[in-house]
Parts: C-alpha cells; structure tokens; sequence
C-alpha cells in the first residue's frame, strides 16, 4: 500500500490526482490488475470524471452546494456536517482497471481528489493488485 499525501488549500477544492496515481502505479512494477484508491477520511472523497472543461468541476462544486448548503440546520455540532454528507455522496474510494502498467482510463477521464473541509494535509491510499 502507498501513502500519498495531498495539501489542500481550500474548504472545497476538486484536484487532479492522475499524474500521482500513473506515478504510483508505474513505481509498483504492476503491469495488469487493479488499483484502489481510497482517502481514510469522513470529510473527502475520490471521483472519476472530466478533466478537460475545468467547468466540470466547478458544476459539481456548486451542485453539491447547492443540494448539501454549509449553513443547513444540523444535528452534528462540529460545523461541517455538509462536508460529510458531500463525502458520503461522491464515496470514499474508486477501483481503476492497470493495463501495460498504466491506468484504463477514458480520453477525457481524470481521477479527482475532492476535499469538503479543507484546507487540510490529506492522505490518500493506494493498493494496487497484480493479476496472476
Ligand atoms: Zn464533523
């Protein structure tokens, strides 16, 4: 298992984590299987979607605000029930397919890292199976 480590800068960020992740995978010597990546967080999560029209992201963000609003009325008292509502939405891991030791991934599909409480110093697991 790998450990990488994500700094966020602020409450919402959605960040492009595919370079760390090929990374991850080509220093694993894995050439086909899967891989997983999770975040041991209640207030993150990880998605797959478009990286090419940054649009995109900022849609979610404000979706995501819109149907979870930060100044609801919540029974939770640490102030940041909307963040794990939004975590629990989007999930805490993806499983990618590993071909040619590089991940499956469509043309325009990035993996994100989303934070809903930051800014924080994040950690984000990363397992990667080889097949037999
Ligand atoms: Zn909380």
């Amino acid at each position: 298992m790998k450990r990488l480590s994500i700094v966020t800068t602020n409450r919402i960020e959605i960040a492009d984590i595919t370079a760390l992740i090929r990374q991850a995978i080509r220093d694993s010597g894995v050439l086909r299987g899967i891989c997983t990546i999770y975040v041991p967080h209640t207030t993150s999560a990880i998605t797959i979607n478009e990286n090419s029209d940054p649009a995109v992201k900022e849609d979610l963000t404000n979706i995501l605000n819109k149907v979870v609003p930060a100044d609801n009325k919540y029974l939770h008292t640490e102030g940041n029930s909307d963040a794990h509502i939004k975590a629990s939405l989007i999930g805490a891991s993806q499983t990618i397919l590993v071909e040619n030791g590089k991940p499956v991934l469509g043309t325009w599909q990035s993996i994100f890292f989303c934070e809903f409480d930051g800014p924080r110093t994040r950690s984000v697991l990363v397992k990667i199976i080889s097949e037999k």
